[in-house]
């Protein structure tokens, strides 16, 4: 062996840190995993998870509403914040500590610290302790982007604060137009409480197919949701016990609270990674090769920190690959292509492949099949809303390239178009799939006229 403490020291006990820890320990390889916060990292303290339960918490409203069609009396309903903030902490403690348990017991060492890089094979922890290993293993994540240049940034809240808000504002005005802007404002709005969303861009959720970023601005409008596009804050003020908030229009409006979902930047501050010689990409993510390798030889980064697609399920194959790879000799290269993804918007979003626009640019002759339907269970609820769904093949082999849904369920439907998509899925193979009935689903396997606009 290496004459070094630990076969692998991983910096950052999150989705990708954990995975590759547990995988290398598999491998009998001696490894340590540093956390400066909470074992779990983003997705279960503070991401992925705890939002999708307060998605769930924001969709009873409606689920009450929607029951009155069909024959309920729902008059005595009520909601109380502070129970739901609490029943999810009890959650997110639990899955905490399965996190810790299934990193011991696989044999690795976790030390509660923060640590930084000292050279190649040195890490440098917060209590001044110095450890060394053979392979450092960056997976620390990123952090809430804030627009420190806007006067009164300060007085704003993130996604991290809004898991712990003592209460609900009766107003919100979220800024951002991604996926925690529009997953938020479903949450909120759906919470009761009024939600402005401040986007820069002439629509939300810049990079998705345009049908579906328009369908689902409708759908939150119907909500109740302020959109206002092409809107920057200018300024923001404390005012009472809230703030005020100016827009570059000059208009202006008050708010119980005002909250950035402006992005995430790799955690990468004081890492001492310039100091080793790990080269950095110009939106200071560190740059790995396809075996998530930094320039360093010794040193590799997965997950958010390097700004791949920064997405758990990502993050945990990275951190799998790297540990097959370097402890148990295999070759494993992940596959960024034709990663399924779901937005927890409500209406939900579900997609994989290229949008309309992509195939475009790179496909000579592009079909479209889409429908937009009324969804059985809003018959009787009476609720106005459709669902829209949208195939995009290419013209020439009548390959599926790209699948995107909005509407309930959309994340569940996307993981199994994931699969189709992945085997080369045809659009007569679509065709030729027995429909499941009554679903909605079934709209994409009947769906059979081409879309000529
Ligand atoms: P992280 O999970 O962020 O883990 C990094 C860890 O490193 C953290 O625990 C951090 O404390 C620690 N750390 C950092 N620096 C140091 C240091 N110097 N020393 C020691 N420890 C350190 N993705 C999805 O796929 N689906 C979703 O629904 C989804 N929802 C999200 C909702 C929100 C609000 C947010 C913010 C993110 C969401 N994501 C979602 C993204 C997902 O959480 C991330 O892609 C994923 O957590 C990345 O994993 P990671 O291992 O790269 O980093
Ligand atoms: P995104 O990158 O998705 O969106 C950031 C938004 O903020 C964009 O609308 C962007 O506008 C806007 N923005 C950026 N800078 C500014 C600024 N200075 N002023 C005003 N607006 C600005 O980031 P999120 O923070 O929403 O989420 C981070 C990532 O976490 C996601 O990209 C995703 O990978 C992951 N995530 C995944 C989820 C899921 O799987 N369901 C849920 C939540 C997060 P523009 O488009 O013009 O650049």
């Amino acid at each position: 062996m290496s004459g070094f403490e630990y076969d692998l020291f991983v910096i950052g006990a999150g989705s990708g840190g954990v995975r590759a820890a547990r995988i290398a320990a598999r491998y009998g390889a001696k490894v340590a995993v540093a956390e400066e916060y909470r074992v779990g990292g983003t997705c279960v303290i503070r991401g992925c998870v705890p939002k999708k339960l307060f998605v769930y918490a924001s969709k009873f409203a409606e689920e009450f509403e929607d029951a009155i069609g069909f024959g309920w009396t729902t008059d005595k309903v009520s909601f109380d914040w502070a129970t739901l903030v609490e029943n999810k902490d009890k959650e997110i403690d639990r899955l905490n500590k399965a996190y810790i348990r299934n990193l011991e017991g696989a044999g690795a060492e976790l030390i509660l610290d923060r640590a930084t890089v000292e050279d190649a094979n040195t890490v440098r922890l917060a209590s001044g302790r110095k450890v060394t290993a053979r392979y450092i293993l960056v997976a620390t994540g990123a952090t809430p982007f804030v627009p420190r240049h806007l006067p009164g940034h300060e007085l704003a809240i993130t996604s991290n604060e809004a898991f712990h808000l003592e209460r609900l504002p009766s107003r919100i005005v979220i800024v951002g137009g991604g996926y925690i802007a529009v997953e938020f404002a479903g949450i909120f709005s759906g919470l009761g409480v009024e939600t402005v969303l401040v986007c820069r861009g002439a629509q939300i959720l810049r990079g998705f197919d345009d049908d579906i970023r328009n369908h689902l601005a409708g759908e939150m409008k119907k909500k109740g949701i302020e959109l206002r596009t092409q809107a920057d804050v200018s300024a923001i003020e404390r005012s009472g016990t809230g703030v005020r908030v100016t827009l570059n229009d000059g208009t202006g409006f008050g708010a119980g609270q005002i909250m950035f979902a402006t992005g995430r930047i790799p955690n990468v501050m004081d890492l001492g990674l310039d100091k080793v010689g790990v080269e950095l990409t110009p939106h200071y993510a560190i740059k790995v090769d396809e075996y998530s390798r930094t320039a360093v030889p010794t040193i590799y980064a997965v997950g958010d920190v390097t700004n791949r697609a920064n997405l758990t399920p990502v993050a945990i194959r990275e951190g799998h690959a790297f540990a097959d790879t370097v402890f148990g000799g295999k070759d494993v290269k992940v596959d960024h292509s034709l990663i399924p993804t779901a937005v927890f918007s409500q209406p939900e979003i579900g997609t994989v492949g290229l949008t309309e626009a992509q195939a475009r640019e790179s496909f000579r002759a592009v079909d479209i099949y889409k429908t937009s339907f009324r969804p059985m269970k809003h018959t009787l609820s009476g609720r106005d809303e459709r669902m829209l769904m949208k195939l995009v093949v290419d013209g020439e082999t009548d390959r599926v390239l790209g699948c995107h849904i909005c509407g309930t369920d959309a994340g569940e439907m996307a993981q199994l178009l994931g699969i189709s998509l992945r085997l080369g899925a045809k659009k007569s193979d679509f065709d030729a799939t027995m429909a499941v009935h009554p679903t909605a689903a079934e709209e994409l396997v009947t769906m059979r006229e081409k879309w000529t606009g």
